[in-house]
């Protein structure tokens, strides 16, 4: 058996982070199984779906290397598929027509309610004769179709992450709609039915999706069985909870893919921790993988059942390693992207200069945003001074110091990191001052603050763009 996956978003808004890990936890057991992994976008949803959160589910996925061996199939394009299964089902006296109006089902909700029952639809049109389904019809009433569902059934699956798993028919709220009414008699179907028909189409094996579905599953089988299917194995994997513990929302600010890519986490970094978002390898000292390296170690056996809580602190650190262990030139290429979003002016900046620069910076970036302050200094014509780098100029001496670095290099033709090196050892024996002065003073004068990157580095950058004897004047004359 080749084992066939699946991840089936609904574009009703930006790749979730959870609907993200589902496919990580999909890719990972397709690879593992040297299997298919299979794209479906949910769009029967009309009113919600919308073309840009497609592009956006596509885009993410594309960028966190989960590529998809069949589809994007649309479900907006299959529906004489989905139309001829319902027919099946009302063929077979499966499914019928329900001609319950919404004012009945409230009054039905309501009497359930006061006698502290949970709601349910009661089955009141399963049996309908055909006068009495002519005389609602006369009455201009419209019908949704609903799939029955006996309350005595049980129901029981072997779930890969939560074992044995018994559902009752009478848990699952009556008889269920799987399509509305339309004019020809059979209109929009609704997303329990489209999945199972779609998965039994798609041949799928394995359905891999989160707990939230555990419900749904529950009906899903009832309708495999309905449609002369086998039913594939499922997996319900971990829910997602901010550090409260409570289900990751909105409300927690950034949710989608594309918040943590503009947020400066690279995909390599992101899709490492959420393989770690409900799975551990086998080996639970290693944290850092690349998907091939997780997809050979993964299995159910090692997802757990609790929800996983989502760690800032992990994922800044995970987002680093990747970072610092980057080569220079590959950062770079990160990196442009980011500083032309900042509104840096990178012309003039040749790649070996900002190769340079990334170098420099490199190091102390945990985040790739965080390159835009970091660097702001390279990219500006003038320095913004602190009030520590301004005390700093008022210091006597100070002025004297940057007029004789000024001096000395005005007779330099070439500039070096010994050179630099040397300008600051004379003026250091000139001026009869100590080092730390001279230190002190060229960094503020050059970048405005006491602290930041190594000076001599920054020099050199500065010096390339000649800006530094511009930065030396203004300082002296501050
Ligand atoms: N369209 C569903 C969702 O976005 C996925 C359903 C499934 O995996 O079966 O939650």
């Amino acid at each position: 058996m080749t084992v066939r996956v699946r991840i089936a978003p609904s574009p009703t808004g930006n790749l979730h982070i959870g609907t993200a890990r589902t496919a990580v936890f999909n890719w990972l057991f397709a690879h593992h199984h040297g299997g298919k992994f299979i794209l479906r976008i949910e769009d029967t949803d009309l009113e919600r779906s919308r073309p840009e959160y497609t592009d956006n589910i596509l885009a993410g996925l594309r960028w966190l290397g989960l590529n998809w061996d069949e589809g994007p199939f649309f479900q907006s394009q299959r529906l004489d598929l989905y139309k001829t299964a319902v027919k099946k089902l009302l063929d077979q006296g499966l499914a019928y027509r329900c001609y319950t109006t919404p004012e009945e089902l409230e009054a039905l909700r309501e009497a359930q309610k006061a006698k502290g029952e949970a709601p349910r639809y009661d089955n009141r049109h399963r049996n309908l004769t055909p006068e009495q389904e002519a005389a609602f019809q006369a009455e201009g009433r419209s019908f949704v179709i609903r799939f029955k569902i006996d309350d005595d059934r049980e129901i029981v699956w072997n779930d890969l992450v939560r074992d044995k798993m018994v559902w009752r028919g009478s848990d699952l709220g009556g008889d269920m709609v799987i399509a509305r009414a339309s004019a020809d008699g059979i209109g929009q179907p609704l997303y329990n039915f489209v999945v199972v028909v779609d998965d039994i189409d798609m041949q799928i094996t394995h359905v891999i999706r989160g707990e939230d579905h555990i419900a749904n599953t529950a009906k899903q089988i009832l309708l495999y069985e309905a449609l002369g299917a086998a039913a594939p194995v499922f997996a319900h994997s971990p829910l997602i909870l901010n550090m409260d513990g409570r289900k990751l929302s909105k409300r927690d600010g950034v949710t989608s893919i594309s918040d943590f890519q503009k947020l400066g986490f690279t995909a390599e970094a992101l899709v490492n921790y959420m393989t770690l978002l409900g799975w551990s390898p086998p080996d639970s000292t290693q944290e850092i993988f690349t998907l091939e390296g997780a997809a050979k170690e993964f299995s159910f056996e090692r997802v757990n059942k609790a929800g996983a809580k989502f760690d800032w602190a992990k994922l800044d650190w995970l987002n680093s390693q990747y970072i610092h262990n980057l080569p220079v030139d590959k950062l770079t290429d990160l990196l442009i992207p980011v500083w032309q979003e900042a509104g840096y002016n990178l012309e003039g900046r040749e790649r070996p200069w900002l190769e340079q620069l990334v170098g420099l910076i490199g190091p102390s970036l945990t985040r790739l945003v965080e390159a835009v302050e970091m660097s702001k200094l390279f990219f500006s014509d003038t320095v913004e001074l602190t009030e520590e780098g301004s005390k700093q100029l008022q210091q006597e001496g100070a002025s004297a110091v940057l007029s004789a670095i000024l001096a000395a290099l005005e007779n330099q033709p070439e500039f070096t990191e010994p050179t630099a090196q040397e300008i600051i050892k004379q003026v250091v024996k000139q001026q009869n001052v100590k080092k730390g002065l001279v230190m002190r003073s060229l960094r503020v004068a050059l970048t405005g603050d006491v602290h930041g990157p190594d000076l001599i580095q920054s020099w050199l950058l500065l010096n390339h763009l000649g800006l530094d004897k511009a930065r030396l004047n203004q300082a002296i004359s501050s």
